[in-house]
């Protein structure tokens, strides 16, 4: 998950206001990329690095996901190895702290650049290592989101993405396979339009464990803001749908992992939300008249990362409602 649109400038220009600021100017810079965050063992083969939350920053140098290995009898496979070539090769280095086995497959979530630019280090190791991603994905990709999201990132981060090559996954899914790496089977799940119109969730069945991708994240705002791709029906729907895997872990693409409270705090959060753009849609208001009542509704969530984005969601938000009740109106 991740904002675009006019993001960046307005992040870059808020940054630059601190660091010239001469109250920060003696203090040191602390990197917070994925250097300091570990690479922790979260079941019998399941590593993760949980990244940092923030929108990329020279600082970060735009680490912010939750990369992982799931470790089979033969080999390692990885799941979004992050933002750049830089994150990959770290993460690779800490995978190596655990394990000599060869990276045998890669899986990316979806097409956004925090979550699969990594792939290039991951080839460069491995030249021949399949990469997995929904069809869609490959397309987005091959038709040049890469490179779009490395320009994104360079432009928030001073250039710390400066050298990453976009390397699209080889190998399309559609959802509903189920792969088999000996002792580990692995299951696509993919219900539609949600985060994108190309998420996977990934069951590692014999763990009971979900790596959700950014259909639901922990203690963040859910963000599927891009009208052509998303849909907030479709990300509730997809929730749902992977709740009843009955796994015992998930992991989301940004914030912490754990049990079904995990999907189940972004579903309530997206029910609530659509319930009241929903209420004052139909009393004919505007996404602008409604806006801060929509907030104030939802205040509980006000301690989630990009709860002050609530505006741009409320607009989307109005916009699906809206498409759907012409809809409606056009099936009648
Ligand atoms: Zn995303």
């Amino acid at each position: 998950m991740f904002y675009c649109g006019h993001s960046p400038i307005r992040i870059v220009c808020f940054l630059g206001l601190f660091v010239s600021h001469p109250l920060f100017a003696h203090e040191p810079t602390v990197p917070t990329s994925i250097e300091n965050y570990p690479l922790v063992q979260i079941n019998k083969r399941i590593y993760i690095v949980h990244g940092p939350q923030d929108l990329p920053s020279p600082q970060t140098r735009a680490f912010m996901n939750n990369p992982a290995a799931i470790m089979t009898s033969t080999g390692v496979i990885i799941v979004d190895p992050g933002s750049s070539l830089e994150i990959g090769r770290q993460l690779l280095a800490k995978i190596r702290q655990v394990t000599d086995k060869p990276v045998i497959a890669v899986f990316n979530t979806h097409v956004h650049g925090d979550h699969w630019l990594g792939n290039q280090a991951i080839r460069e190791a491995y030249s021949t290592v399949p990469i997995y991603a929904h069809e869609n994905m490959i397309k987005r990709a091959e038709a040049g989101a890469g490179e779009e999201w490395i320009s994104i990132f360079n432009s928030m981060t001073n250039d710390a993405v400066a050298g990453t090559k976009a390397i699209a996954p080889n190998i399309g899914l559609k959802g509903g396979e189920t792969i088999d790496f000996g002792d580990v089977k692995i299951r696509i799940h993919h219900t539609g339009k949600a985060h994108t119109n190309h998420d996977i969730m990934i069951e590692v069945v014999d763990e009971k464990s979900v790596f959700l991708g950014d259909i639901a994240t922990n203690h963040r705002v859910p963000s599927s803001d891009v009208p052509q791709d998303a849909n907030y029906k479709g990300q509730m729907e997809a929730i749902r749908e992977i709740l009843k895997t009955n796994a015992e872990l998930y992991i989301p693409g940004h914030g912490k992992s754990g049990g079904k409270e995990i999907p189940e705090a972004s579903l309530q959060f997206l029910e609530k939300l659509y319930a009241s753009v929903q209420k004052y849609y139909d009393q004919g208001q505007s996404d602008y008249e409604m806006k801060q009542k929509v907030i104030d509704d939802l205040s509980e969530y006000k301690d989630w990362y990009n709860f002050n984005e609530m505006g741009k969601v409320i607009s989307y938000l109005y916009l699906e409602i809206e498409s759907n009740s012409f809809e409606d109106q056009a099936s009648r």
